[in-house]
C-alpha cells in the first residue's frame, strides 16, 4: 500500500478523536500536533503542513454544528475534507477529445517515462481503444530496445527508428499510420536535470506533434523536490500534468504529491509499481479514503456517533444540579455513564466540581442491569417515572413488576438507586463545602452505582 505509514499515523489520531470523550482545546491540539508530525515524516513541506494544519484549526472553531454530525465527526470530517483539498481536490479525467490522441511524456532519466507509455497503453485498451506508442527517445542506449520489448508485453504496436537521430525525423516518418488510432503514447528523451538542450528539444518536439496531453513523469522518491521541478517543467515545456511514479517505494510520497497540488500541473495518475498494471488515475478523495481507510473511516464516525457530546454532558450536570430529577434522569445518566464511562467528566463541567475525585468502581454501571432498568421503565407510568417517591408503593411495584417481566426486587433496586441519587444531588446543592461532602458520601455509594 502506497504511504502505509501515513496512513497509518493518520488512522492512529482519528481514532484518538473518536475514542475520546470530547472534543476540546486540548483535544484539538493534539490532533492539530499528531497531523503535522505524521506529514512532515512523508517528507511533506513544512509551510504546507503549517498552513494545512491552521486551515484545519480554522474551520474547526468557525464552523458551526452540522445538523446530524456530531462534534466529533464533523472534526473527523474537517481532517478528511482539508487533506482531500490538500491534495488537489479535484479528479482529472483524460477525455480522448480527438483521432489520435496524442499524450506524450516527457521528464529527466529514469523518472519512469518509457516504463509508464505501457502502462499508459494497457489503461487505454482496456478501456477499448486502440493504442501505439512511438519511441522519440535518440539519446540513451538501448531505448528502442525497452520500449519494444514495453510494447509486446503490453501487446501495442510501437513506431520508431533505431538509427536516426533526429525525433522530428522519426515522428515524421510514420505519420501516415497515426490516424489508424485513437491513442498515440509518445517516449521522449531525458537528461539529469532540466537543461537548456532538454527544453529545446522539448519544444521542438511539441511544435512538431502537439501533443493533446504533455505529461511530466517525476519520480515520487524525490519528495518535496518534486515541486520545483513540476514548475520548472511547467514553466518551460508547457506541461499539461504529472505523472508521479515510484509511489510504492518511497515513504516521501506525501512530499511529492503535495508539492505538485501546489504547481500548476495537476497529478494525472500515480505509478505505484514496476509491472504493467501498477498505474491509477489519481482522485485526491479516492487517494486519501485509500490512505485512512474507507471502512476505517466509516466504522470512526460511527463511533464518535456513540459517544455523549460535549453539550450532552453540559445539560446533563446542569439538569442534576437543577434538582427536577425523574427516574428518566437516571437512566439517561447511566445510559451515559456506560458509554462514556467516568462521570467525573460530567462533573468537570460544572464550575467547582472539578476538583472532585470519585471511586472509580462506584462509577460503573452493569450494562445487563441497565436492560433490565429499561424494560421496567417502559412498564411504568408517566407520573411513576417523574415522581417515584410520590406515587409508586408496593402495589405498583407489584404492578410494574408483572408488567416487565422483571423480579419485584429489582423494580425496588431501582427505586432505591433513584432515591439515594437524589438525595446526594440535594445534599450537593446544599452544601457550600463540596469536597467535605464527597468525602462524607464516598464511603456510603451503593456498588454499581454512581451520584
Ligand atoms: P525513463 O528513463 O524515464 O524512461 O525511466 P524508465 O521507464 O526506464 O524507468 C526507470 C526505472 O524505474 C525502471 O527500473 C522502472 O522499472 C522503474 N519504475 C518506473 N515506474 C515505477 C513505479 O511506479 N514503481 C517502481 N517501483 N518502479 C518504477
Ligand atoms: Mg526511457
Amino acid at each position: 500500500m502506497v504511504l502505509e505509514k501515513l496512513g497509518n499515523s493518520l488512522k492512529e489520531t482519528l481514532s484518538k478523536i473518536a475514542k475520546s470523550m470530547f472534543v476540546d482545546e486540548k483535544l484539538i491540539n493534539e490532533l492539530i500536533k499528531d497531523i503535522q508530525r505524521a506529514l512532515l515524516q512523508a517528507d511533506v513541506n513544512v509551510k504546507l503542513v503549517f498552513d494545512l494544519t491552521s486551515k484545519i484549526k480554522d474551520r474547526i472553531k468557525k464552523e458551526d454544528s452540522i445538523k446530524g454530525l456530531t462534534k466529533k465527526e464533523q472534526l473527523i470530517n474537517i481532517v478528511y475534507e482539508e487533506l482531500v483539498n490538500f491534495l488537489g481536490k479535484e479528479a482529472y479525467k483524460i477525455e480522448l477529445k480527438e483521432k489520435p490522441f496524442k499524450i506524450m511524456l516527457v521528464g529527466l532519466f529514469g523518472s519512469g517515462k518509457t516504463t509508464t507509455t505501457g502502462k499508459l497503453a494497457k489503461f487505454f485498451t482496456k478501456r477499448g481503444h486502440k493504442v501505439a506508442l512511438v519511441g522519440l527517445d535518440i539519446h540513451r542506449p538501448a531505448a528502442m530496445e525497452q520500449i519494444e520489448q514495453i510494447a509486446s508485453q503490453a501487446k501495442v504496436p510501437v513506431f520508431l527508428n533505431k538509427v536516426e537521430k533526429d525525433p522530428v525525423k522519426i515522428w515524421r516518418q510514420y505519420k501516415d499510420e497515426y490516424k489508424k488510432y485513437d491513442v498515440l503514447i509518445i517516449d521522449t528523451a531525458g537528461r539529469d536535470a532540466l537543461s537548456k538542450d532538454l527544453i529545446k528539444e522539448i519544444e521542438t518536439i511539441n511544435k512538431e506533434i502537439q501533443p493533446n496531453e504533455n505529461l511530466l513523469v517525476i519520480s515520487a522518491d524525490i519528495g518535496q523536490a518534486a515541486q520545483k521541478q513540476a514548475q520548472q517543467f511547467h514553466d518551460s515545456c508547457h506541461v499539461t500534468g504529472v505523472i508521479a511514479t515510484k509511489m510504492d517505494g518511497t515513504a516521501k510520497a506525501g512530499g511529492a504529491l503535495s508539492a505538485c497540488a501546489v504547481t500548476q500541473a495537476p497529478i494525472k495518475f500515480i505509478g505505484v509499481g514496476e509491472k504493467i498494471d501498477d498505474l491509477e488515475q489519481f482522485n485526491p478523495s479516492g487517494f486519501v479514503g485509500r490512505l485512512l481507510g474507507m471502512g476505517d473511516l466509516e466504522a470512526l464516525l460511527e463511533k464518535a456517533k456513540e459517544a455523549i457530546t460535549e453539550e450532552e454532558a453540559e445539560d446533563l450536570g446542569k439538569r442534576l444540579l437543577k434538582g427536577d430529577f425523574t427516574l428518566i434522569d437516571l437512566y439517561e445518566q447511566m445510559e451515559a455513564m456506560s458509554k462514556m464511562g467516568p462521570l467525573s467528566k460530567v462533573m468537570e463541567m460544572i464550575p467547582g466540581f472539578g476538583q472532585i475525585k470519585m471511586p472509580k468502581e462506584a462509577l460503573q454501571v452493569q450494562e445487563g442491569k441497565l436492560k433490565q432498568w429499561k424494560i421496567i421503565m417502559q412498564s411504568m407510568t408517566k407520573e411513576e417515572l417523574e415522581d417515584p417517591d410520590e406515587v409508586i408503593d408496593s402495589s405498583r411495584i407489584d404492578r410494574i413488576a408483572k408488567g416487565s417481566g422483571i423480579s419485584a426486587a429489582t423494580v425496588r433496586e431501582l427505586i432505591k438507586q433513584y432515591r439515594q441519587s437524589k438525595k446526594m444531588i440535594k445534599m450537593m446543592k446544599g452544601s457550600g463545602d463540596i469536597n467535605k461532602m464527597m468525602k462524607k458520601f464516598q464511603g456510603k455509594l451503593p456498588k454499581g452505582m454512581g451520584m
